[in-house]
């Protein structure tokens, strides 16, 4: 039997990059999917994909930086799949810029949907996870968290707040058998890496010792691991998937 037969993943941020390389790996073996993302539209390409595999699939467009929305959308999942198994927190933007330039929108926006919204939809999930003693959540941090970058202090906060709330999450929800660990991306070719310049991108590559950008299926391997039952004894975890540029 397929390793995620008959249990139904939820994955925010789904519309490309590593939501939606997560939501076809979990579908490929065997998980049906409650897509998320901003508009319900740019998630066709995944929905199709994911029904190509043979699961059952549905969309739902919800910012997940609002807590009305999200507990909307939960609830609209469980009617709809009856449980949810799997959630993944992978919604994230950045809004780059030093210190001294950044504005309160670009450290409020970039806090309310890297953490905020990872916070909103742990919580929404819990309960029913803790009710039916099972569940497993994979929040997607950064290295950034672990490490810090010029421009970047409030996407870095951001990620290293995913990881407190992973650990906190984790502890909380251990004795209900349900999971709660992080993956914290290196560099990853996505739009969100598509826009550095050529200069920038050579200084990273010299930072990898792998000597490569990483492929969303890479982060998507690790995962769907922290997910299934391999990794039934593992909880509070930051497994950082980045060709050991950190380590
Ligand atoms: P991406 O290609 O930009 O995809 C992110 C998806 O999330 C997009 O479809 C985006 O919609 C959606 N989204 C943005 N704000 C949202 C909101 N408020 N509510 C619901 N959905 C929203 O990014 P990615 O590179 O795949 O990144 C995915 C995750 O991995 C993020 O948490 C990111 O921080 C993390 N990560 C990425 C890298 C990397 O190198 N790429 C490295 C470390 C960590 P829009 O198209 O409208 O933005």
């Amino acid at each position: 039997m397929a390793a995620f037969e008959g249990r139904t993943a939820l994955v925010t941020g789904a519309a490309r990059g590593i939501g939606r390389a997560v939501a076809e790996r979990l579908a490929r073996d065997g998980a049906d999917l409650a897509l998320c993302d901003l508009q319900a539209d740019w998630l066709e390409d995944t929905a199709a994909a994911v029904r190509a595999m043979g699961r059952k699939t549905e969309t739902w467009a919800v910012d997940v930086s609002r807590s009305d929305a999200v507990a909307e959308t939960v609830e609209r999942v469980l009617e709809t799949f009856g449980r949810i198994d799997v959630l993944v927190n992978n919604a994230g933007i950045t809004r780059d810029k030093l210190l001294a330039r950044m504005t309160d929108e670009d450290w409020d926006s970039v806090l309310a949907v890297n953490l905020r919204g990872t916070f909103l939809f742990s919580r929404a999930v819990a309960r029913p996870m803790m009710k039916q003693r099972s569940g497993a959540i994979v929040n997607i941090a950064s290295i950034i968290g672990l490490i810090g970058n010029p421009g970047q202090c409030n996407y870095a906060a951001s990620k290293a707040g995913v990881m407190a709330l992973t650990k906190s999450t984790a502890k909380e929800l251990a004795s209900r058998n349900v999971r709660v660990n992080a993956v914290a991306p290196g560099f990853i070719e996505t739009r969100m890496t598509d826009v550095l310049a050529e200069d920038v991108r050579e200084k990273m590559l010299a930072a990898i010792p792998l000597r490569r950008l990483g492929t969303p299926e890479d982060v998507a391997e690790a995962v769907a691991f922290l997910a299934g039952d391999a990794a039934s004894y593992v909880t509070g975890h930051v497994l950082t998937v980045s060709g050991g540029m950190v380590m």
